[in-house]
C-alpha cells in the first residue's frame, strides 16, 4: 500500500515511538538496544516505491537484507523510464552510459565498480567484486571484463529517449546539472532484515552529461554509502562531489555512533556541506539513514528530495525536510 505524507506529518505519527526509542539508542548502549523495528527498508526519491516492493518480498520471506537491497535496486536498473540509473540512464558529454554502484552487507564486506559501461545491473557485479574477488572496486574496461567473465550479458543501454535528450543538450552543452523529483537520481537503499541485519547498495548512471570518466559519490564506500551493523547505514543522492568532500554516510553513519538520531546525524552531515560552500544555490544534496533500532531519517538541502520508506507493511513516499525552505 501507498501513501503519501510529508515529513513532518510522518515524525508527528511516529513522535512518541521514535522518542522512546532513541532515549534506549545511545552510543554504546545501541548494540543491546532491544524491541528493534523490523523489517525496514528506506530508498532514495519514487522510484524507491517499487524498488522497496521488490526488497519487501525478501524481507518479509526471512531473506538477508543483502539480497533484499539487491533485488530493490534492480528494478529501477531495469527500467528504461528511469533516467538516472542502468538501462535508460542519461549518457555521459560523449554519449556514452557509464554506471557507478555499490552494495555493503553486514559483516562490513563491500563491493563497487565504477565507469562501468554495457551492463544493465552494476549493483549485481558489485555484488560479485565483493563476494568473488579479494579487492573493494572495479572500474571501467576491468569491470566489464570482469562482469562479462561472469555471465553479464552485453548491451546497449542508450535508450533512443535518452540519445534524443542527449542530442537536445548538445545544441548548448550547456552543464548545468540539475538534481530533483522531476529529473530523480541515483537510487540508493538501506534495509534491516528480520534477523536484526543491515545492509545497503546504491547505483546510478550519474550526473546527466557529466565528463566522460567522471566518477561520483555512488560507488565510493562511505560516500554514496556505508554500513555498519553494530551502528546503521545511511545514503546519499544529489551533488556526488559534495558527497564525497565530506564522505557523508560515513559520516551519518559515524554520527549515530556518537549517539545522534539518524535524522539529527542527516542534518549534520548536510550542515557540513553548507559550511563548505555557502554558495549552494546550484547544489542539491539528500540523504537517508537508519539505525539498528530501526528508525529512519532523511534531509536535504533543497526542498524537492522524497524517499520511501516500508515499514509496518506500508510503503510510503515522503517528501524529506530540507535546509532551505520552499
Ligand atoms: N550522486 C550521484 C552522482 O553524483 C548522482 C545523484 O544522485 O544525483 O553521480
Amino acid at each position: 500500500m501507498t501513501n503519501m505524507l510529508n515529513r513532518r506529518q510522518f515524525l508527528q505519527k511516529g513522535a512518541a515511538a521514535s522518542l522512546a526509542t532513541t532515549v534506549l539508542f545511545k552510543g554504546a548502549q545501541a548494540m543491546s538496544a532491544p524491541a528493534a523495528k523490523k523489517p525496514v527498508a528506506i530508498s532514495t526519491w519514487s522510484h524507491g516505491i517499487p524498488a522497496n516492493e521488490a526488497a519487501w518480498k525478501v524481507l518479509k520471506a526471512g531473506g538477508t537484507a543483502l539480497d533484499a537491497v539487491e533485488q530493490g535496486v534492480r528494478v529501477p536498473e531495469a527500467d528504461p523510464k528511469e533516467m538516472s540509473v542502468g538501462y535508460g540512464g542519461r549518457p555521459d558529454r560523449d554519449g556514452h552510459v557509464t554506471l557507478d554502484a555499490c552494495i555493503m552487507d553486514d559483516k562490513g564486506n563491500a563491493g563497487s565498480v565504477c565507469f562501468l559501461e554495457h551492463i544493465k545491473h552494476p549493483i549485481s557485479v558489485a555484488r560479485l567484486v565483493m563476494e568473488k574477488t579479494p579487492h573493494v572496486m572495479l572500474a571501467g574496461e576491468g569491470a566489464l571484463q570482469f562482469a562479462l567473465e561472469n555471465g553479464f550479458e552485453k548491451e546497449d543501454l542508450l535508450t533512443d529517449e535518452a540519445r534524443r535528450q542527449w542530442e537536445d543538450w548538445k545544441t548548448k552543452a550547456d552543464y548545468h546539472p540539475e538534481v530533483n523529483i522531476e529529473n530523480h537520481d541515483t537510487i540508493s537503499m538501506l534495509a534491516l532484515d528480520v534477523h536484526g541485519n543491515l545492509s545497503g547498495a546504491c547505483t546510478t548512471s550519474g550526473m546527466a552529461y557529466k565528463l566522460h570518466g567522471r566518477v561520483g559519490d555512488s560507488p565510493i564506500i562511505g560516500a554514496g554509502m556505508f554500513c555498519d551493523n553494530e551502528v546503521g547505514g545511511a545514503a546519499a543522492t544529489g551533488h556526488g562531489e559534495w558527497v564525497m568532500r565530506t564522505l557523508g554516510s560515513f559520516l551519518v553513519v559515524e554520527l549515530m555512533r556518537q549517539g545522534r538520531s539518524p535524522q539529527a546525524a542527516c542534518e549534520e552531515a548536510v550542515m557540513r556541506i553548507v559550511k563548505l560552500q555557502p554558495n549552494f544555490d546550484e547544489v542539491q544534496i539528500g540523504y537517508i539513514a537508519i539505525n539498528k533500532a530501526g528508525e529512519t531519517g532523511a534531509y536535504c538541502l533543497h526542498p524537492g528530495f522524497n524517499y520511501a520508506l516500508y515499514e509496518d507493511d506500508k510503503n510510503v513516499l515522503i517528501d524529506a525536510e530540507s535546509y532551505l525552505k520552499k
